[in-house]
């Protein structure tokens, strides 16, 4: 038998995760018996797979235009905008986004 252990997307616990279920979709959730959470391995939006909104924050400081981060990421270009405001998150290991983020969302905002 084997087993292929599931590392949780909250805690990074890999021992104490179970599998519970599948959701409408097909795809199997998880939970996690260390903070209670449950999960899934892969998801129908892109947006909820770990990782992903660090990517957006990343991209942009990077130079990365609204457009072209929602398309290598396969989000939607609403999807980055909303998570390049949210100026309280620690994506990048300081306080808020850079200057260029904040920008770059605002700018896109405008155009409507
Ligand atoms: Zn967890």
């Amino acid at each position: 038998m084997v087993t292929v252990s599931i590392c949780c997307k909250y805690c990074g616990e890999k021992e104490r995760v179970v599998k519970m279920g599948k959701n409408r979709t097909g795809r199997p959730r998880c939970l996690c018996r260390a903070c209670g959470r449950t999960f899934q391995t892969s998801y129908q939006y892109k947006a909820y797979e770990a990782g992903v909104k660090e990517r957006i924050v990343q991209m942009s400081i990077n130079g990365s235009g609204i457009r072209d981060i929602a398309r290598v990421l396969q989000v939607g270009t609403n999807t980055v905008i909303s998570t390049l405001k949210k100026k309280d998150l620690d994506y990048t290991g300081k306080s808020g986004l850079s200057k260029e983020a904040q920008k770059a969302g605002e700018s896109v905002h405008k155009k409507g």
